[in-house]
């Protein structure tokens, strides 16, 4: 693959991507892992966001309602390791349950309560000196190799506007010094809405779906996940009735959700529509594993995929199962409740 301008975007893995271009490129990141459990929310009864300061070592928390369920996060400890390598361990679940417990004294959460978890590593940007954890710097950095490589180190998912822009505008220069094209006039997505998100009265976008036949709780799920995109979800099922169908009985996610994932939203592998997109994987109480092998049988015909691909993405989904639970053995391994 030839191109004039390569931009190396990938979050945690900035610098394993900037050694793939220079084997001696100083690390730009101090990385830290964070954990976040899925618990059923009726334990907590929280209907909104809480903040809370852990009564173990003073750091701020938040307990966020998801659904029927509640997360509570975050861990935020140094990590050595690779980002594949990442997982919620024993010490991470019992630290935000027992946190959580302090606040939320009736809940009485135990590990075995645990829906899910997931853990990733924070891209953030290795400080001059070194100090705690939560105190390494949210800014982020354009930085250029020798080699003309561009990278973007750092920020968080609430500056991805700014991130982006600081990053195609460098793009830009170089694409101007390389073969003299005028750069851009300034660009006008500060002031494009996402999307699905041109709708401001979400109530009349419930009201249309609850309209064409879906019930009333898929009907808000869909406005909350796709806002007005969910007439594109809907339209789907229209033509295919069984696609208006729940995946899992009882819960608002269809089967028309799993075609837009694929032909909409480019989900190629079975993480990315169970995991990544519908979040099943964390919101269903069985982790969607009763559900997978459909999706799975969905997505073949929709893919092309052979029966031997089909096993292996539901071997690969069940691996992220069991990783997402290993945490179980190492609390019972410690013998704790
Ligand atoms: C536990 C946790 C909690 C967080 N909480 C918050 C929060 O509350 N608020 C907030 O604003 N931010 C939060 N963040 C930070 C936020 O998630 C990151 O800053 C943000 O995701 C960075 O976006 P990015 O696009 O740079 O990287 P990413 O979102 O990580 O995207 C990088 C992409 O590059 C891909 N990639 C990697 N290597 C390659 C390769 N060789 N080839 C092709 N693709 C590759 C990866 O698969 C990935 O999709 C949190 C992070 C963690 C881990």
């Amino acid at each position: 693959m030839r191109a004039l301008v390569v931009v190396n975007a990938a979050g945690p893995w900035v610098d394993e991507v900037r050694r793939l271009d220079d084997a001696r490129a100083e690390p730009l990141l101090r990385r830290t892992k964070g954990t976040h459990v899925v618990v059923p929310r009726h334990r907590l009864g929280n209907s909104y966001a809480v903040t809370l300061t852990s009564p173990i070592d003073g750091r701020v928390m938040f307990v966020l309602p998801w659904g029927d369920q509640s997360y509570i996060g975050t861990t935020d400890t140094d990590q050595g390791g690779a980002p594949d390598d990442v997982r919620a361990t024993g010490d991470d679940v019992v630290y935000l349950l027992r946190s959580a417990n302090a606040f939320f004294p009736q809940a009485r959460l135990a590990p075995g309560d645990v829906v899910s978890t997931w853990a990733g590593l924070r891209p953030l940007l290795a400080p001059a000196h070194s100090g705690a954890a939560s105190e390494v710097s949210r800014e982020h950095r354009v930085v250029d190799s020798p080699s003309g490589l561009i990278t973007i180190a750092g920020g968080k998912l609430t500056t991805f506007r700014v991130m982006a822009q600081d990053v195609v505008d460098r793009a830009a220069d170089r694409l101007h010094e390389l073969d003299g094209r005028p750069r851009a006039p300034r660009p006008r997505t500060d002031r494009l809405a996402l999307p699905g998100g041109e709708a401001a009265d979400l109530e009349v976008l419930v009201e249309a779906a609850r309209a064409r036949g879906a019930s009333e709780t898929t009907a808000r799920h869909l406005v909350a996940s796709y806002g007005s995109e969910s007439a594109g979800v809907l339209n789907l099922a229209d033509r295919d009735r069984p696609l208006g169908q729940p995946i899992v009985l009882g819960r608002p996610e269809i089967w028309a959700e799993a075609t837009y994932a694929v032909e909409r939203e480019m989900a190629l592998r079975l993480t990315d529509v169970l995991m990544r997109r519908l979040h099943l994987f964390h919101e269903d109480r069985h982790q969607a594993s009763g559900a997978a092998p459909r999706v799975a049988e969905r997505m073949a015909e929709l893919l092309g995929w052979d029966g031997a691909r089909a096993a292996e993405e539901l071997e690969a989904y069940g691996q992220e199962v069991e990783r997402s639970r290993a945490f179980l053995q190492e609390v019972a391994r410690a013998g704790r409740p």
